[in-house]
């Protein structure tokens, strides 16, 4: 038994046109991976049924993962931000329904931007509904939710392990999980032990990156320490290269 291993899709190309799907898929397929994680860059004009089609024929299965954007922010004071936000995740949740894949996850909770104020409890109650609401829908098709914790200059809402716990904890959703980043985590967690231990058979997707992005193993995140972790907690749950 392994865990299922992942690569990004922006891994191979910045566009979801059908030569790039055939690419990217191809490709992942050809490497050996089990999972391709596919960013719905934009859910209201993503080919589903090409996407599938092509999985299919390649053997290997999807997941799907995006950010919000200030458009469509679900912790804005504006209302209609949010309903533009809680209209995207739910397009995004019938993309992932469409193309077959279990698991959506990303910054689902705030705008993948940086913040000049921490969160207010406005913010934090706007975001926790709407995430509520998604789990929900998500769960009458059996998907399962991720919530990626990043660093400060990315959001302000979920930056480590232990706030993404705790607002899960608060939604009551227990097809809810944490998705960590080696990436975000170098910035802002004390200890990737800690961390990854904390979550415990909360964890549901995994991404790895090194500190600067680059090739696995040319810079300094403790790999060790994350992947002796996870064996520790008996996480079986996939881990994708970004
Ligand atoms: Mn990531």
């Amino acid at each position: 038994m392994r865990n299922p291993l992942g690569i990004h899709a922006l891994v191979w190309s910045g566009y979801w046109k059908r030569h790039d799907i055939d690419f990217a898929i191809g490709n992942s397929s050809k490497l050996g991976f089990d999972i391709i994680e596919i960013p719905l860059l934009n859910p209201y004009s993503f080919d589903a049924e090409y996407t599938k089609k092509v999985l299919e024929s390649n053997e290997i299965k999807p997941v799907t993962s995006l950010g919000l954007s200030e458009d469509t922010d679900i912790t804005s004071n504006n209302k209609q931000i949010r309903n533009n936000g809680k209209k995207l995740l739910s397009k995004a949740l019938e993309m992932t329904l469409n193309i077959g894949a279990k698991y959506m996850g990303g910054v689902l909770y705030s705008a993948l931007k940086k913040y000049d104020n921490p969160p207010t409890k406005d913010a934090i109650n706007y975001s926790m509904d709407i995430i509520r609401d998604l789990c929900n829908q998500a769960k009458n098709v059996g998907i399962e939710i991720g919530l990626e914790p990043v660093n400060r200059y990315e959001s302000n809402l979920l930056n480590t392990a232990s706030q993404a716990l705790n607002f899960i904890k608060l939604t009551e959703c227990n097809n809810l999980f944490v998705h960590l980043d080696s990436y975000h985590m170098n910035i802002e967690e004390s200890s990737y032990h800690k961390s990854i231990a904390q979550c415990g058979e909360k964890l549901g997707y995994f991404h790895i990156g090194e500190n600067h992005r680059g090739y696995l193993g040319s810079g300094h995140i403790n790999f060790k320490e994350i992947f002796s972790t996870m064996k520790e907690i008996n996480y079986d749950g996939p881990i994708t290269f970004e």
